[in-house]
C-alpha cells in the first residue's frame, strides 16, 4: 500500500524512543530529498525496521547513536539503512547471523533477552518482496544493515 517514507521513519524512531532514552542513546532520522510515498506492505516492512532498531539499540552502549536513512540506488527501489556505534559482528559470526537461533555469545545475549529470530524473520520477509538485505559491521565500530526494497514511487519514478 502506499507509505510516507519520511512517517514510516519516523514512527520506528518514535516507537523506540523511551529504549533509546534509557541508554542515552541519539537518533537521527534522514531522508533523501524526493522520497515520498512509495508503494510496499507497511505492516511487514515495519517488522523488518522494528527489529532492526532494537537489535541496533540492544547492541550499543549506553550513549551511542543511531542512524535511520532512506535513500534511493535506483528509480525503481529504495534502501533504508539502520547504522548504529554499537559493539559490531565478528567476521566469524557475520556469515551465521541471519540464521535462526543464531546469536553471539550465547552467555551474554541471553541476558539480553530475545530469540535469535529477528534477523532471519526479517530476511525472509524482505526477501518475499523481492529485496535484499546486507548488514556489514566493525567489532567495536558499529554495524550498518541496508535493506533495499522494489518500490515504486506513486506517480512515476520522477514525482
Ligand atoms: P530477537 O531478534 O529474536 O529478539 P536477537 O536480537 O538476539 O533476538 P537477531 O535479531 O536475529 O536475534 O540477531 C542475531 C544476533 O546477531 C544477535 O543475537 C546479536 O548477537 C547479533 N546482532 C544483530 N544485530 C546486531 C547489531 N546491530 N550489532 C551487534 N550485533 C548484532
Ligand atoms: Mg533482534
Amino acid at each position: 500500500q502506499s507509505t510516507s517514507v519520511p512517517e514510516m521513519l519516523e514512527e520506528v524512531a518514535d516507537r523506540f524512543s523511551f529504549q533509546m532514552r534509557k541508554k542515552s542513546i541519539r537518533s537521527t532520522v534522514r531522508v533523501e530529498d524526493g522520497i515520498k510515498h512509495v508503494l510496499l506492505d507497511r505492516d511487514q516492512i515495519d517488522q523488518v525496521l522494528d527489529n532492526l532498531v532494537s537489535n541496533a539499540i540492544k547492541y550499543t552502549l549506553d550513549g551511542g547513536r543511531i542512524e535511520i536513512v532512506a535513500s534511493r540506488p535506483d528509480p525503481s527501489s529504495i534502501a533504508i539503512r539502520v547504522k548504529d556505534t554499537g559493539i559490531g559482528i565478528s567476521r566469524k559470526d557475520l556469515s551465521r547471523i541471519f540464521d535462526r537461533f543464531y546469536r553471539v555469545d550465547k552467555a551474554r545475549s541471553r541476558n539480553m533477552g530475545g530469540t535469535g529470530l529477528g534477523l532471519s524473520i526479517a530476511r525472509e520477509i524482505v526477501k518475499a518482496h523481492g529485496g535484499t538485505i546486507a548488514l556489514d559491521s566493525e567489532p567495536n565500530e558499529g554495524t550498518t544493515v541496508t535493506v533495499t526494497l522494489p518500490a515504486l514511487q506513486e506517480g512515476g519514478a520522477a514525482s
